[in-house]
C-alpha cells in the first residue's frame, strides 16, 4: 500500500510515493505563483527513491531557481498540471499537493517566501513563516 498517490488532471501521469512526508509547506514565491497560476503552491516533500511515476512528463528547468540551484518543474504535456518539482542534486522530490488523490493528511507546517505573498492571504500563527527560504 503506497502512503500517497496522485495524478494530473487528464490522468495520463500518475504516481505513488511510499513514504511519510519529510516536510509540508506553502510556497509564496513569485515563481510558484506563476507556475501554479494561483497565490501559492502547497508542497509535500518526499525522498526521491520512494517515488514511482508512470506516464510522460515534460520538464521546464529554471536556471537559478529561487534557491540558486536549477529547479526542474515537471508537468503533464497534455493537460499542463504540475506534478513534480526537483531541485538539482537534492535527494528529495516535491509534490504539488493539489495532485494528490487524498489530501486529508496535508497540513503545511511552514509558509516560505512570505515577502512575495499576495496581500489577501492570511498567515497562520500556528506555522513557521519565513520571508524567504534557503
Ligand atoms: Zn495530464
Ligand atoms: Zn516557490
Amino acid at each position: 500500500m503506497p502512503v500517497m498517490s496522485g495524478k494530473c488532471l487528464c490522468g495520463q501521469v500518475h504516481y505513488e510515493a511510499n513514504a511519510e512526508p519529510v516536510a509540508m509547506m506553502a510556497c509564496h514565491c513569485k515563481t510558484c505563483q506563476r507556475h501554479s497560476g494561483t497565490a501559492f503552491s502547497t508542497l509535500v516533500v518526499v525522498p526521491r527513491e520512494t517515488m514511482n511515476v508512470t506516464g510522460n512528463l515534460k520538464t521546464y528547468t529554471e536556471p537559478g531557481g529561487m534557491s540558486g540551484e536549477p529547479m526542474h518543474r515537471r508537468f503533464c504535456p497534455d493537460c499542463g498540471s504540475p506534478v513534480l518539482l526537483e531541485r538539482e542534486g537534492s535527494p528529495r522530490v516535491i509534490i504539488p499537493a493539489g495532485t494528490l488523490d487524498d489530501t486529508s493528511f496535508v497540513k503545511p507546517s511552514m509558509n516560505i517566501f512570505c515577502e512575495s505573498a499576495q496581500s489577501w492571504v492570511p498567515m497562520s500563527p500556528d506555522t513557521q513563516n519565513f520571508p524567504r527560504y534557503t
